[in-house]
């Protein structure tokens, strides 16, 4: 397989449309995953918000000034604020905020982003983002993959990669269970989260700066004689580190 930035993209703006501005300068193939970052689906959705839209409460004004207490910065409660409504669950609130998007992926600061917004104070993730995929996949004449991106930090280790936020036209994930490896056992809990590994792949091509290369094409990747899987995000009752950093307090 190859990786590819779609080239000469424009700044994006809101009611944009994404698939038109890709297919205009990209010539693809039945078979190509086009990797989006999430930041020009947020642009083209119109997700830019200005921190005076948000009226800090009791919430937000208590988690700025423990941030604050805790990181020696001044915390702005509207970012807080706005943090809160973006968030599904707020899983930890120091020293940084922790949260779920509506979409299953957990991440700092509800995704917001603060560079490369078009000159907005903020940009906010998509909102529905596997719906985001799915009519960008349907504005595309080639029978592509769809996968909306975000770069994203991990628990664990150091540094950012590719995440995938939402997809359409392929599967999330390998399902290798049953399968054997090169012993011949068999394997019992192997699912490959080939959707993320395609995010890393682009967000790789892609640069966190001003390259202006939000669009990268996977092409001839081979999803493979696997089974599918559609699971990527856990749910809460299966996720035993998110119960216990439910129950942890920093201090
Ligand atoms: P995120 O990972 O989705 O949060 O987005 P980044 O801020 O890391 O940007 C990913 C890539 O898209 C980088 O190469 C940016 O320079 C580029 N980029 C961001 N916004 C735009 C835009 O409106 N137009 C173009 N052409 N490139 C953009
Ligand atoms: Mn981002
Ligand atoms: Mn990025």
């Amino acid at each position: 397989m190859h990786a590819f930035a779609v080239d000469g993209l424009p700044e994006i703006d809101a009611g944009d449309d994404l698939a038109a501005l890709v297919a205009e300068r990209a010539d693809l193939t039945d078979g190509d995953v086009v990797c989006v970052a999430s930041t020009v689906v947020s642009k083209a959705e119109g997700r830019t918000a200005a921190l005076a839209e948000f009226t800090p409460g009791p919430r937000a004004e208590e988690i700025a000034a423990r941030l604050a207490d805790v990181t020696g910065e001044q915390k702005d409660p509207r970012f807080a604020q706005a943090v809160i409504e973006e968030a599904t669950e707020v899983i930890m609130d120091a020293p940084f905020l922790l949260t779920e998007t509506t979409c299953g992926h957990v991440g700092v600061n509800a995704g917001i982003d603060r560079s490369n917004t078009g000159g907005a104070e903020l940009l906010l993730l998509p909102k529905r983002p596997a719906e985001s995929a799915a009519r960008i996949q349907a504005g595309l004449a080639a029978d592509v993959g769809v996968v909306v991106t975000d770069t994203s930090g991990r628990p664990f280790r150091h540094g950012q990669r590719g995440v995938a936020l939402g997809w359409a036209g392929l599967p999330a994930a390998r399902d290798w269970r049953g399968e054997t490896d090169r012993d011949g056992h068999e394997l019992a809990v192997t699912v490959e989260a080939v959707v993320d590994e395609l995010a890393a792949t682009a967000n790789l091509v892609s640069g966190e700066g001003d390259d202006g290369t939000p669009v990268v094409v996977v092409r001839e990747f081979e999803f493979g004689d696997h089974d599918g899987s559609e699971q990527l995000f856990r749910a809460v009752d299966g996720d035993f580190v998110r119960q216990a950093l439910r129950g942890w307090t920093f201090d």
